[in-house]
């Protein structure tokens, strides 16, 4: 090697600096996005198989970012979670998603329920029971309309504290939902610790259920053990006819998923849900 020329370490640490600049560059703006109200909620419609009828909406959240545009969360929310963002974060869509249902209730539209995703930090918070009841008073949303999403990790980690916050928000009447099962260690044992409402069939296996029989024979045994606990069943992502029909066969309750719409700001789903004769 050349005297005075550069090693592969001073490669190493110069990009180590770099992206450890741009994290903290990227949490300042996130954080100043959070406070300048540039997040918004955008809503996916839920579909009752059986009768087509959207029941519910699940709140996605994005970054309306003035120099980049709209962000979507994959490329924020991770960050959010490593440096604890995620707690204002996730209270700031959940008052907004409870917000925005009272708003929809206004104009007359059909009872919904408002899905919203919780992360396993805003779990650990030891106030989350309190700052969820805080958000339902403030906002006049009912309880019995609100399902919190929680990721089957999410779920395993610190069991046995877990199993009682759940238990807690349930008693005010809210409803609780396990997200991308299928991902992660489910057993059936560990599902029925928690006292859960509605399972939701992580998008990999809906991909596969008009190609691989595989797929759709784990499918069938998840709506199974999801009925045999008393579940209601929801597949994520779903995307063609084919899909849904051997949804349909499979006694699948609900489905999510661009077959029937994308994400869609508040006033589209309020159209939406007009012409599906909801308002
Ligand atoms: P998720 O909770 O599993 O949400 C479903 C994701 O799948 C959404 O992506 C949705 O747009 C996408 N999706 C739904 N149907 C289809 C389909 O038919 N085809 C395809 N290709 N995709 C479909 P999105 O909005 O980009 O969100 C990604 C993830 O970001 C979410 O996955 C969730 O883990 C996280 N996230 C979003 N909003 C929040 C939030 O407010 N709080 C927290 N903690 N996480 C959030
Ligand atoms: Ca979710
Ligand atoms: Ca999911
Ligand atoms: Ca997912």
């Amino acid at each position: 090697a050349k005297a005075g020329g550069r090693s592969r370490f001073d490669f190493y640490t110069e990009d180590l600096t770099r992206s450890a600049r741009l994290r903290v560059e990227t949490e300042r703006r996130l954080r100043c996005a959070l406070a300048d109200g540039q997040l918004v909620a955008h809503y996916q419609p839920q579909v009752e198989i059986a009768t087509g009828r959207v029941v519910g909406v699940e709140a996605l959240v994005r970054w309306r970012d003035p120099q980049r545009g709209l962000i979507p969360p994959g490329e924020f929310i991770p960050l959010a979670e490593e440096t604890g963002l995620i707690g204002a974060l996730g209270d700031w869509v959940l008052h907004e998603a409870c917000r925005q249902g009272v708003l929809w209730m206004e104009v007359g539209i059909a009872p919904l329920v408002v899905a919203v995703n919780l992360s396993a930090h805003q779990l650990r918070q030891g106030d989350i029971v309190e700052s969820v009841a805080r958000v339902l008073r403030q906002t006049g949303f009912p309880a019995e309309r609100l399902e919190l999403e929680l990721t089957e990790s999410a779920l395993m980690e610190r069991e046995g504290d877990t199993v009682g916050v759940l238990d807690r928000l349930r008693e005010q009447g809210i409803m609780m939902a396990v997200d991308d099962f299928g991902t992660g260690y489910s057993s059936f044992a560990y599902l029925r610790r928690f006292h859960l409402d509605v399972l939701k069939i992580d998008k990999r296996f809906i991909d596969e259920i008009d190609q691989q029989p595989d797929a759709r024979t784990i499918v069938d045994a998840i709506i199974a053990m999801g009925h045999a606990l008393g579940l209601k069943v929801l597949a994520e992502g779903v995307e063609t006819q084919a899909q849904l029909d051997i949804l349909r066969t499979q006694g699948c309750d609900l489905f999510q998923g661009y077959l029937r719409s994308r994400p869609l700001e508040p006033d589209a789903v309020t159209s939406l849900l007009r012409t599906d004769g909801r308002g």
